[in-house]
């Protein structure tokens, strides 16, 4: 590696899902020099946008445990996150469902447990008052938490990261971290005046004092390359189906059913999202790849049979699309359940800190998760408070969303809002236009899908997926053949049909 040419960074954070995008905001309150390396071409490329987007309130996880603390902590601080970042979110509340006496049992345990984590409101409720909160779900008695919400996950690492970047922080996508170097470090600035690193990636190199690893299913992989290999993380995936908009109004809150704390999942519950759709899953399914996020014949099948089981209005006819998320779990099939957290800084890779399986609750938890990561480093390094952060950001305006006077004058202003490209959503050119010139400078069709929900409604892109290609390509003055779906290679055009 040649640490001449390598640009110098105090901190360098690897990997932009919502915990790496979450701790980039937070540092950049700080007079430091940050890099973020991503290997992906996006932030939220793979886990952070692959999830069920509850804002969970914390009573799943044990007591005393990094997931009961930051998970209660995340949600109930989430209003001010929200509103800073200026991102849509609802604090919906959830029911848990039980039909027999068994889930009784549990449900009531969960209740105790939730308790003890400090999550306020929970109280078991009968089959009249879940027919009154969630009228078409299923089930003879249910836990109530109304701390509980929903988020669009891409939407909120997205204004993380953009607000990071606003603050000074440098992103570097398409870089895969491949090798990291301990260094004795030359440098007179302070900060670096210790042993440091040197970080090679797919396009170049990078030296940094402070090394965060946020590598997500890779973060493994990465803490060996710290000399550190006392990890493996096990994926598991969890399939999802999303239901037309049209299905939303018959739920308004999460609907879940009583956990089986040996699986590793939450049981395959109904989320209705920020936007309006629900979606049904995950289910639990330990796989080799860390890649691999296929939909499978058998565990849609599965979907339908337990999503039916609390909400018998299901109807394949709703079902726009299936994705899948995979969980970077610390425990393997046979132990089964949940391992903590692991936030760590350790003795023999100086100035580093792991965040190794960083599974659900990680979304709800990533801000208070990145204010423990501050903590860490400021027990090493003297950290100066910039005089000029803004925890502000300004997200894209909904046009679908404002009133008609509204609509009115944004059109006279801007003849772009008079443009409708994605008509199930109702997505104008002016914010499509937006999101090709967002902050983070990302040059993906998802891209633009994940920041304007064009191409997210009942045709899933049919109508309107080649006209958002047709605006990137002449914004940024692309040929056809480089234009790219999501990531690397996944070309959305090879070649002519007919002239
Ligand atoms: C099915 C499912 C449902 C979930 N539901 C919820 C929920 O409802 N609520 C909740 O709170 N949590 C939920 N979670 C958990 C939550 O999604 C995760 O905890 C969170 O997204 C983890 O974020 P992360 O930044 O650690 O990981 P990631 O989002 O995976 O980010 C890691 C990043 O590192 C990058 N990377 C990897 N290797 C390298 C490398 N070598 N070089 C450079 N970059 C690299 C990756 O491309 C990736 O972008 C769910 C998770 C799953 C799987």
């Amino acid at each position: 590696m040649d640490q001449k040419k390598s640009p110098e960074y105090d901190v360098i954070i690897i990997g932009a899902g919502v915990i790496g995008s979450a701790i980039a905001r937070e540092i950049s309150r700080y007079e430091l020099k940050i890099g973020v390396l991503e290997k992906e071409l996006d932030v939220c490329s793979e886990t952070s946008g692959r999830n069920s987007g509850v804002l969970h309130a914390g009573f799943n996880n044990e007591p005393g445990s990094l997931m009961a603390k930051y998970c209660v902590e995340g949600c109930l601080g989430f209003d001010k996150v929200a509103e800073e970042l200026d991102i849509p979110f609802s604090r919906t509340g959830k029911i848990v469902v039980g039909f027999d006496a068994e889930d009784k049992d549990k449900l009531i345990r969960l209740k105790e447990q939730g308790d003890q984590n400090g999550v306020p409101g929970l109280e078991i409720i009968g089959k009249e008052r879940i027919k009154e909160l969630a009228p078409y779900v299923d089930g003879e008695f249910a836990m109530y938490s109304p701390a509980t919400g929903v988020l669009n996950p891409f939407i909120y690492t997205i204004a993380l990261a953009e607000n990071a970047h606003h603050n000074g922080v440098d992103f570097f996508f398409n870089n895969e971290v491949i090798a990291i170097k301990h260094l004795e470090n030359t440098s007179k600035n302070e900060i670096n005046s210790e042993k440091s690193y040197e970080i090679k990636t797919t396009q170049g190199c990078y030296a940094t004092k402070w090394v965060i690893n946020c590598a997500g299913l890779n973060a493994d992989k990465i803490a060996r390359m710290l000399g550190i290999n006392d990890y493996t993380i096990y994926p598991c995936r969890g399939e999802y189906f999303i239901l037309d908009k049209k299905a939303g109004e018959f739920l308004k809150l999460p609907a879940y059913p009583v956990p089986n704390t040996k699986e590793g999942g939450l049981g395959i519950h109904l989320t209705p999202t920020i936007d309006g759709n629900i979606l049904i899953g995950p289910s639990t399914e330990y796989i080799e790849e860390r890649d691999n996020y296929s939909s499978t014949q058998e565990i849609m099948d599965l979907l339908i049979k337990d999503g039916g089981r609390i909400f018998p209005y299901l109807k394949r006819e709703f079902f726009i699309r299936n994705f899948a998320g995979i969980r970077p779990k610390l425990v393997n099939k046979d132990v089964g359940g949940y391992a903590d957290f692991v936030i760590e800084a350790r003795e023999e890779a100086p100035h580093t800190i792991l965040l190794i399986g960083m599974e659900s609750p990680g979304l709800t938890s990533a801000v208070p998760i990145a204010r423990r990561v501050i903590e860490m480093m400021s027990e090493k390094e003297y950290l100066i408070e910039k005089v000029n952060y803004d925890p502000y950001r300004k997200g894209i305006l909904c046009f679908n969303e404002q009133p008609l006077e509204k609509k009115r004058k944004l059109i006279q202003q801007n003849s772009n809002y008079g443009e409708i490209i994605c008509r199930c959503e109702t997505i104008t050119k002016a914010e499509i236009l937006e999101a090709i010139h967002n902050p983070l400078g990302v040059e993906t069709v998802i891209g633009i899908k994940n920041r304007t929900r064009a191409m997210m409604g009942r045709c899933q892109g049919g109508y309107c997926e080649t006209r958002i290609s047709e605006i990137l390509m002449q914004e940024k003055d692309k040929p056809e053949n480089e234009v790219i779906y999501a990531r690397q290679g996944g070309k959305m055009f090879v070649g002519k049909v007919r002239d």
